[in-house]
């Protein structure tokens, strides 16, 4: 089943959150020269446009990326992230939104390295496309669970792993864990970054006990929920869980989330989250 199109949600909230996190620790790996391996094992179409069909139907980058990407007072953290939205627009007018991919792409130097992957008949061609010129990039039409196995570890010993996965699946909140376990046994100095939404809090929570339980250290939570946690149908918040993370990643988010929040909510609904799981 491969009916999720991130297209209706590209920009909102949750890409926000993500893309932030994301880019805040591409910049740490750029502290030291030696390259590093980008895998996204669920990168999607890579752009999106705005004022298609799929983004106007929804309208959620409105309330996501609309909100902050010109703000005058964002905080610095957010400078590599906003950058990288700037660079796809550069008439000043919002129309294209970059997935993952090209967030990376427009941060990654000559000497580092992309490994994408997306299943999707329609929006692997588009991410293909994206990707022709670069010779930093492979892109395949294959599963990205797996890649945590064959990809992993880089020659260079230095990676960031970007997990997205749409959930349209229930087994996809075992699955994330099973592959992190994978990836972890062949590189566990790789940062993993796994993407979640929360639409049940039980699923998230049993989640994390799985996470737990399977013995990995410096498992760090960053959550930005839009409404209270609800058992009626929906996303109410979403979060990122970083194995490794940089060590500067917990207090830019500490300072960065209030400030989000602000923007993307300002009926103040929610709340926001930076928790250690599993420390040092
Ligand atoms: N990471 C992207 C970004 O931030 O711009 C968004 C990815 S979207 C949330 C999830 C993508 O995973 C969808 O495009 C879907 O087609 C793809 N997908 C679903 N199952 C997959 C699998 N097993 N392997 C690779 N891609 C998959």
């Amino acid at each position: 089943m491969l009916s999720y199109r991130h297209s209706f949600h590209a920009g909102n909230h949750a890409d926000v959150l993500k893309h932030t996190v994301q880019s805040l620790i591409i910049q740490s790996l750029q502290e030291k020269e030696k390259p590093f391996l980008y895998l996204d094992t669920h990168a999607g179409a890579g752009r999106y446009l705005l004022n298609s069909e799929h983004a106007e139907r929804t309208g959620e980058y409105l309330e996501g990326i609309a909100r902050i990407w010109q703000h005058p007072e964002a905080p610095q953290q957010l400078a590599p992230y906003l950058a990288a939205v700037s660079a796809l627009n550069p008439s000043g007018r919002l129309k294209y939104y970059p997935g993952s991919p090209l967030i990376a792409r427009h941060m990654l130097r000559g000497q580092d390295t992309l490994q994408l992957t997306e299943l999707h008949p329609s929006d692997f061609p588009l991410l293909r496309n994206e990707f022709l010129k670069d010779e930093r990039a492979r892109v395949s039409r294959a599963d990205g669970y797996q890649q945590l196995k064959s990809k992993l570890p880089p020659p260079s010993r230095r990676g960031l792993v970007l997990i997205d996965p749409p959930y349209e699946l229930k087994t996809d909140y075992q699955a994330v864990v099973a592959g992190i376990q994978e990836g972890y046994k062949r590189f566990a100095t790789g940062v993993y970054a796994l993407w979640y939404p929360v639409v049940l809090r039980q699923q998230i929570k049993r989640m994390l006990n799985d996470l737990q339980a399977t013995g990995i250290k410096r498992i760090l939570q960053i959550e930005l929920a839009v409404r209270p946690d609800s058992d009626q149908r929906g996303m109410t918040a979403s979060g990122m869980i970083v194995i490794n993370p940089p060590w500067k990643l917990a207090s830019d988010m500490e300072a960065v989330l209030p400030w989000l929040h602000k923007q993307l909510v300002p009926s103040g609904t929610g709340h926001t989250l930076v928790n250690w799981v599993v420390p040092e």
